[in-house]
């Protein structure tokens, strides 16, 4: 059996990166991290629990992908630029293939973004995946959720639904082929953290947040946090691909409060549009105008003819949900 210490250097240990901001990494008791000169340190945890968050039996190269990638969308999300990560890992077992698979799609994403794991844990215990993110931004510049303004447009990145759709095939809530099911749960399994969109977005947008609980509780921390109100146009919501054949009470709810989207919700003035939308393209990356900022507190749905729509929104609360 392969002891704590091996596991950790034959799956997590490598070379330094050559632009490594890591004086020292993995193997004593802190990492030492060089702060770039300037700039705030962006910081974010977010843990995957086997049951909770996924499946058990789910595929570890795509577990690799996704714990990573829940964290990298935060940082995006502040517009922030990833620089390190730590990894904490509760495992039941030592099972090698399940850690090779586990750790080349970890460090896939991570070289796509320059991210370099310098430390963690590692612990027998029910499945968990536990990472903390380390990022740049400049002072000042961050996409903090309190920064919206009366008047903005609000604006989502990519689209919505397609991985609450996932969900739903896999529990037969609704009927998808093979296809449309595989398509979705892209979505639901494998995430795109909108770094570049993040970075895209500093010195444009008021306020930022990503979807992973569903955009109307997503905006609802933005709205809270801002002591503003919305309006959303149920009717411009992006629906993915999958979704988007679906019937129109679905697609709007999912798109509405499906979670798991990870893309960006933001706020900016009126005036920007020209330059969200040159942003985006620099990006790679679709952004569509959803809705409006309030000074009146409070969310309010429309279709797009501006007629009210009473929709039964549920966003997903670990303690508030079965
Ligand atoms: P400590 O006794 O201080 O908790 P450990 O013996 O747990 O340290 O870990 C030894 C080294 O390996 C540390 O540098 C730690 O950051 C690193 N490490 C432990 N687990 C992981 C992991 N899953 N991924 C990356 N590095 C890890
Ligand atoms: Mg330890």
């Amino acid at each position: 059996m392969l002891s704590e210490f091996s596991l950790i250097s034959r799956y997590f240990t490598r070379a330094p990166r050559e632009d490594s901001r890591a004086d020292l990494g993995i193997g004593d008791d802190c990492a030492l991290l060089r702060p770039a000169p300037g700039m705030q340190i962006a910081i974010s945890s977010d843990m995957l629990v086997e049951g909770r968050h996924f499946f058990a039996g789910a595929d570890p190269r795509l577990l690799g992908h996704k714990s990573l990638a829940v964290n990298l969308s935060d940082l995006a999300a502040m517009g922030a630029q990833p620089v390190g990560f730590t990894l904490a890992l509760a495992l039941p077992a030592v099972d090698e293939p399940w850690l090779a698979a586990y750790s080349a799609g970890l460090f896939a994403l991570a070289d796509q973004h320059g991210c370099e794991l310098i430390g963690g844990d590692t612990t027998k215990g029910p499945l968990t995946l536990c990472i903390t993110i380390f990022g740049d931004v400049p002072p000042g510049q961050a996409l903090r959720r309190d920064g919206a303004q009366a008047g903005d447009d609000i604006w989502v990145s990519g689209s919505l639904g397609d991985a609450r759709l996932a969900l739903a095939g896999y529990r037969n809530e609704v009927a998808l082929d093979a296809a449309d099911l595989a398509a979705a749960g892209v979505r639901m399994h494998a995430p795109t953290p909108r770094i570049a969109l993040g970075l895209a977005l500093r010195g444009l947008a008021h306020a930022a947040i990503d979807i992973s609980d569903g955009l109307v509780g997503d905006l609802g921390h933005i709205l809270a946090r801002s002591a503003l109100g919305a309006t959303l146009n149920a009717d411009a919501m992006p629906a993915g691909p999958v979704l988007r054949k679906q019937p129109l009470a679905l697609r709007r709810n999912y798109c509405l409060a499906g979670g798991d989207d990870y893309e960006l919700c933001f706020t900016a003035p009126p005036g920007l549009r020209a330059e969200v939308a040159a942003a985006a393209r620099q990006a790679g990356c679709e952004v569509t105008l959803v809705g409006t900022i309030d000074a009146a507190p409070g969310l309010r749905l429309q279709d797009d003819a501006g007629a009210p729509l009473a929709l039964e929104i549920h966003s997903f609360d670990h303690f508030s949900t079965p």
